[in-house]
């Protein structure tokens, strides 16, 4: 049941915790006793949210940039010192910049290739071989629906959140005879501070995430996190959120050029709105 699962004395990192969704499943895993790493790029506001969280755990906030794949490995290599194991990871910092793909300088393909998909790979190449030395440890990246659907003016981020499901369900199979678990996180709009994000041209993510996409409201950070757990205790490998995500998945999977309709009056319609 969602909520009642026993973490206690076990051990996690949370990348991305200082806000969001990174958040909310620090909140939950302190909650379900475990002693939880904040980790984010914004030290202030993460000690704010770790020193909120409540229950028989533990939570510490540490100022991390995981495109910096020295100090995620130090990272890794301090909790795994300090608990005897790391026993969970979660890869969830990202950003997204979205607009007209031509309009994207390559500095910013890079600054969401280096958090979005190096920070996975940064966060895996840590964590991964200690985890099979001992022979237990889940880990969860937070992709995206935009990481199996086409999602045009979000191409990069697309790009970026196609990879991290790809980089996931390979390592699961590979991963599952060395006791470690893998599962990726595919979630359609959540109401964080990303929505109110970075785009160019005008480009309004919660605009695209929400109308243009025919999605009413923007699922809560914590339900989402009370799922994510949920996941884990059954050892899915991909957790596709909320059901209309699943619907417009398994449509695109049947049919991918339905898909590419779909995806396209997306783009019409953030494109009208920006025409004024
Ligand atoms: P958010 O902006 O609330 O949180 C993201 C956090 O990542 C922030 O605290 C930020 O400081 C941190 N961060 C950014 N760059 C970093 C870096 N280089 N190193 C460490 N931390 C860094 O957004 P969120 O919605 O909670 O995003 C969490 C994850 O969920 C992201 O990977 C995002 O792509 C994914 N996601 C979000 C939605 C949504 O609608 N909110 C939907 C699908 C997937």
């Amino acid at each position: 049941m969602i909520g009642t699962w026993d973490l206690g004395g076990k051990s996690a990192i949370v990348t991305g915790a200082g806000s969001g969704i990174g958040a909310a499943i620090a909140h939950r895993l302190v909650t379900a006793g475990a002693n939880v790493v904040l980790a984010d790029i914004d030290a202030e506001r993460t000690g704010v949210v770790a020193a909120d969280c409540d229950g028989a755990g533990s939570a510490t906030a540490t100022r991390l940039d995981v495109s910096d794949a020295e100090a995620v490995k130090d990272l890794v290599a301090n909790v795994a010192a300090d608990h005897g194991a790391v026993d969970m990871l979660f890869n969830n910092a990202g950003i997204g910049v979205g607009g007209e793909t031509e309009k994207l300088s390559l500095a910013d393909w890079n600054r969401v290739m280096d958090v979005n998909l190096r920070g996975v790979v940064h966060g895996i190449a840590a964590a991964y071989p200690l985890m099979v030395k001992q022979g237990r440890g889940h880990i969860v990246n937070t992709a995206s629906l935009a990481g199996l659907l086409p999602a045009g003016l979000l191409t990069v981020y697309s790009m970026t959140k196609h990879a991290v499901v790809g980089l996931s369900l390979s390592l699961r199979i590979e991963a599952a005879a060395k006791g470690v678990k893998v599962l990726v996180v595919c979630p359609a709009a959540v109401e964080t501070a990303i929505l109110d994000g970075e785009g160019v041209g005008g480009f309004d993510v919660r605009r695209y995430v929400t109308t243009d996409q025919g999605v009413k409201t923007a699922m809560s950070p914590d339900s989402l996190a009370a799922e994510i757990l949920e996941a884990m205790r059954k050892n899915k490998a991909i957790l596709v959120t909320p059901r209309t995500a699943r619907l417009a998945w398994i449509t695109n999977r049947l049919s991918p050029s339905l898909g590419m309709l779909a995806g396209a009056r997306v783009v019409r319609s953030q494109r009208q709105y920006l025409a004024g």
